[in-house]
């Protein structure tokens, strides 16, 4: 199959999976309970290009494969991550983070298929660089990934130049790998800052947090990460768990116990749909 062949039915698959997040993914809310601010209305289409600076626009590759890439829409910029997705029924998000990783996420991609189970994977560039086809399937999947920036720095111990070369690295390999640019960031360690809020908003990303965390990063043993999720799981949780940055055998295990669970108990794993 030509590349550009794939990537059309990439974002064609892509487009599948938001129609179906529209119609059944819950809504999201930020710390606190407090609603965002309003957004500012935003063009679409020709007007859009006529009020953008030639200057916004990113090179073209010659050979034209791929779609064309547009400028990132600017978002109001938030004071807080999200926490949890607000919810009426008994919906839970699961996100993993630090990835791809060939050894473990794979495994993760195996167990979600098998449910037919959507998941957020927070990757950072250096590991997503060397992994590209990682980052297909999880297009193929239907799967969100969003940016955990390159390094995995402490952001609130970087410059802002840093922190903008960090998000936006990132976003340029995903975009080039998964088929669209991220629309969703998360801090290292959960250490925002002001400078990672405002570029994120200027990246076109929010920012995600979590609610629930499996502490599979400290490797407690498979038993723990499994009772900490299910002890966890309420309507609106949105769970943390890592692909990569250690030995995740653990969590690889702890998902083909836990997710059978949460769907016996009725939950309904989601994603954020995707916003055009
Ligand atoms: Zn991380």
């Amino acid at each position: 199959m030509q590349k550009d062949q794939l990537f059309t039915r990439r974002r064609m698959l892509l487009a599948g999976a938001a129609a179906l997040g529209a119609a059944g993914t819950a809504g999201l809310v930020m710390a606190g309970s407090e609603e965002a601010p309003p957004r500012p209305a935003v063009l679409a289409g020709p007007q859009a290009r006529q009020v953008l600076k030639p200057s916004a626009y990113r090179l073209q590759p010659l050979t034209g494969y791929g779609p064309p890439r547009t400028p990132p829409r600017r978002l109001t910029v938030r004071h807080e991550p999200i926490l949890r997705i607000s919810t009426r029924g008994r919906h839970m998000m699961l996100t993993f983070d630090d990835g791809p990783h060939p050894d473990y996420t794979p495994h993760i991609l195996d167990t979600l298929a098998k449910y037919d189970v959507r998941a957020m994977f927070f990757v950072c560039g250096e590991m997503a660089v060397d992994n590209k086809e990682l980052l297909a399937r999880m297009a193929d999947d239907g799967h969100v990934v969003g940016n955990h920036t390159w390094t995995h720095p402490l952001l609130t111990e970087l410059g802002r130049r840093d922190i903008r070369d960090e998000m936006e690295r990132t976003s340029d390999v995903i975009e080039d790998a998964y088929g669209e640019r991220p629309q969703w960031f998360r801090a290292p360690y959960g250490a925002w800052n002001r400078a990672a809020f405002q570029l994120g908003a200027q990246m076109g990303m929010e920012p995600m947090a979590w609610t629930v965390d499996s502490t599979d990063w400290e490797e407690p043993g498979t038993r723990t990460i499994v009772d900490r999720v299910e002890s966890g799981a309420a309507p609106g949780v949105v769970v943390l768990s890592h692909d990569a940055g250690g030995d995740r055998s653990q969590s690889v295990r702890a998902i083909r116990e836990y997710l059978p669970y949460l769907l016996d108990s009725g939950y309904r794993l989601t994603v954020p749909s995707r916003r055009t």
